[in-house]
């Protein structure tokens, strides 16, 4: 294949734009932030299960003492209605005894339940701030987790401004490389991931190995305008005044 000095070196610029568009495409994969979020959002799922924990057992608490003030208002009604009949005297001496005595357990009974309420109303409230303790740390993990996402975002958006520049001075470059010498740094670019790279000091910039004697002899028989490859690596060889020919 044959392609004029000055055309040749333009696929040095084409190698050099590719091989930013490989590093954005790597570093788009590979931002920090990515295993940041992943790690975060394990977080955040930890801390949604804490909460709803805690929200159970503080709903569970309220339903019982619900349940238990119930309670306690049927005993109070009880000892009021004994209290009543007491105190409106049309009881016989004998109903006066049953009816005191009836009042004794009730008040006991509504002095127990109400112990029981009271212990109840605490542990609500130690469940409450657990609630909130636990509300509060995931509000915390999202907070968290929306900075790393901001900042994954402006590195992915930076990424993006980057890789449009240089697709955009890819095409201006490409434009000017015949059709058959562009195909055939694409196939070598798709098969290496590299399609040219200089000449510098005997030395191929692609696999970096000097060239032997006989390449060398071959080289330098060869015309400016032929299009030449190295001979480990299989890349096109742009030749300058670096080559070391
Ligand atoms: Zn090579």
């Amino acid at each position: 294949m044959k392609a004029a000095p000055a055309v040749q070196r333009t696929l040095l610029d084409l190698a050099e734009i590719d091989i930013e568009l490989n590093r954005v495409a790597h570093r788009r994969g590979s931002l920090p932030e990515l295993t940041e979020i992943t790690g975060i959002e394990a977080e955040a799922a930890t801390s949604r299960d804490a909460v709803t924990a805690a929200a159970t057992v503080l709903a569970d608490l309220r339903r019982d003492a619900d349940r238990l003030e119930k309670e306690v208002d049927q005993v109070r009604a009880r000892g009021k209605r004994d209290e009543d009949l007491l105190k409106g005297g049309n009881v016989s001496a004998r109903q006066v005894a049953d009816l005191e005595h009836e009042l004794e357990s009730v008040r006991r009974r509504q002095a127990l339940l109400e112990d029981e309420l009271l212990e109840l109303m605490e542990r609500i409230e130690a469940a409450e701030t657990q609630v909130s303790v636990a509300e509060g740390e995931l509000a915390e993990v999202r907070q968290r987790l929306g900075d790393a996402e901001r900042r994954r975002d402006e590195a992915l958006a930076d990424l993006g401004t980057v890789e449009t520049r240089r697709t955009e001075a890819r095409e201006a470059v490409v434009g000017s490389v015949p059709e058959g010498l562009l195909a055939l740094y694409e196939r070598l670019r798709a098969q290496k991931g590299t399609g040219a790279a200089l000449l510098r000091a005997r030395r191929c910039g692609a696999c970096r190995l000097e060239l032997d004697r006989t390449a060398l002899s071959e080289l330098r028989k060869a015309a400016p305008d032929d299009v030449v490859r190295c001979e480990e690596c299989g890349v096109i060889l742009v030749r300058t005044g670096e080559s070391g020919l």
